[in-house]
């Protein structure tokens, strides 16, 4: 039983990002008091595996990220359904929606991102749901009892995800895609060709270069006209379009904000004693060594972990965090990580090698800067050796001479010289955490 109060250890979310830090400040820190304060009503589970679910193939059990017992396990107390809705640092106290207040000595902010609604009229309607969260899990599971038709406003990561789910629980599917291709700002041109093709075969219905004009019913949406003029019935329409970091508790206060919040490579932000990682901070981008906002589940995750350790006083620094993906969209295996180059030969000093397998369906492409290290990598196909190639990254090694061996669909540690391979196997297991 918790009550309300003051604690060591605060924690506004609960999603990656928390876990990864509680895990970190635990093996510190074994008696400080930890509490956390979580808005959704639900044990901690995994976003990434919404789509898993609604597409029928895993339990909402399986969705739990860490076991029901773990924050016990872990003595944390759990203020689970509240929302925190201000930060006061001055006297170090975080108010919550019901006006309890909650002191601390550290604050970890994981609130993550919000789902973005372009301002398209009537997309305010029941049966019009993001992709995001348990709430519109349940939602759209409700709706696909008779539902026949679906129309996706995004053809990103998330948008496709969703018309994947929903083609995998026999709905005709279509697709709206404002760009000229599916997965612009993540994979090139060549990528989203497969996928493009991929989706044709199986049966959506894609829209490049467009969008939703009109969204017509009255509470709820029966169907859309498009910017061609064309009409879509529909029983359900999912927005997929992004996420913007959450950083309302920031704003208005000293907590710098450059689109997420801004931390140092220990994760904590402008306000000494207050931290943030995940999807609602700017994080350090080892490839380009810049700060961006990198909403990914491992950076969550070691971002929350890195934090944990310095909130509980033992020294860390993140400073391998990078955009990766690894995607499947109807048979389609995809990699990336790194820079997305999209042409053959950019300036920047950067130099493009890739290779084209149209028989076997496999695609790899490497960006490599003068001095020979990998800058970014798309691996279509076969996908089973990233992690080397992630790591290669990582390591900063020059792979000019062993260049054409990274094209072998069975690349792996036996083809690196023998005291680079000894080198690479001796790494840390904890990837990220020096
Ligand atoms: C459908 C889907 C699939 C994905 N697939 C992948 C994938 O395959 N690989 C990958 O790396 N990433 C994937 N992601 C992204 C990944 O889920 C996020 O990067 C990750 O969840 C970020 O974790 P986080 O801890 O920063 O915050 P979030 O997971 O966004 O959680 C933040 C939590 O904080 C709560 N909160 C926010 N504000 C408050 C407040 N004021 N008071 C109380 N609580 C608050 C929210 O309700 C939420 O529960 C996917 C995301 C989605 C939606």
């Amino acid at each position: 039983m918790c009550n309300m109060g003051d604690f060591d250890y605060l924690i506004i979310g609960n999603s990656a990002g928390t876990v990864g830090c509680i895990e970190g400040l635990r093996s510190v820190d074994k008696n400080g008091t930890v509490a956390l304060v979580a808005e959704e009503d639900c044990h901690v589970y995994s976003r990434a595996l919404i789509p898993y679910y609604l597409g029928g193939q895993i339990t909402r059990d399986k969705m739990y990220y860490r076991p029901l017992d773990f924050y016990d396990r872990a003595r944390v107390c759990v203020f689970q359904g509240h929302q925190a809705v201000k930060i006061d640092s001055a006297v170090r106290v975080v108010e919550l929606d019901n006006g309890s207040r909650l002191g601390y000595g550290m604050l970890l902010i994981a609130t993550g991102g919000k789902p973005v609604f372009p301002p398209i009229p009537g997309l305010d309607k029941q049966n019009v749901f993001s992709f995001h969260s348990m709430p519109d899990l349940l939602g759209i599971e409700k709706e696909l009892a008779g539902a026949r038709s679906a129309v996706v406003l995004g053809g990103g990561v998330i948008g496709l995800m969703a018309a994947e789910a929903l083609h995998k629980r026999g709905i005709k599917v279509h697709v709206l895609e404002l760009a000229e291709r599916l997965l612009a700002p993540v994979v090139d041109a060549t990528t989203s060709h497969l996928v493009e093709d991929a989706l044709q075969k199986a049966g959506v219905a894609m829209y490049l270069n467009n969008t939703i004009d009109q969204v017509h019913g009255t509470e709820r949406v029966e169907s859309v006209t498009l910017k061609n003029g064309q009409n879509i019935p529909c029983d359900l329409l999912i927005v997929g379009v992004g996420v913007a970091p959450r950083v309302e508790l920031a704003e208005g206060t000293s907590i710098e904000v450059n689109r997420g919040i801004v931390v140092d490579k220990r994760m904590q932000t402008s306000v000494s004693g207050i931290f943030a990682c995940g999807d609602c901070a700017s994080t350090y981008n080892f490839v380009t060594g810049t700060e961006q906002n990198l909403p990914l589940w491992p950076n969550a995750y070691l971002g929350g972990r890195i934090a944990g350790f310095n909130m509980a006083g033992m020294e860390r620094s993140f400073i391998q965090g990078t955009t990766m993906n690894a995607m499947h969209f109807f048979d389609v295996n995809i990699v990336n990580a790194g820079v997305n180059v999209t042409g053959a030969n950019q300036g920047d000093g950067l130099e493009v090698k890739q290779n084209y397998d149209s028989d076997g369906q496999t695609y790899r492409k490497f960006v490599l800067s003068e001095n020979g290290h990998i800058k970014g990598f798309i691996l279509v196909g076969q996908i089973a050796r990233a992690g080397i190639f992630l790591n290669l990254m990582r390591r900063k090694i020059d792979v000019r001479a062993f260049q054409q061996e990274l094209f072998k669909n069975d690349f792996g540690y036996a083809d690196l010289p023998e005291i680079l391979r000894w080198k690479l196997l001796q790494d840390d297991v904890i990837l990220g955490v020096v």
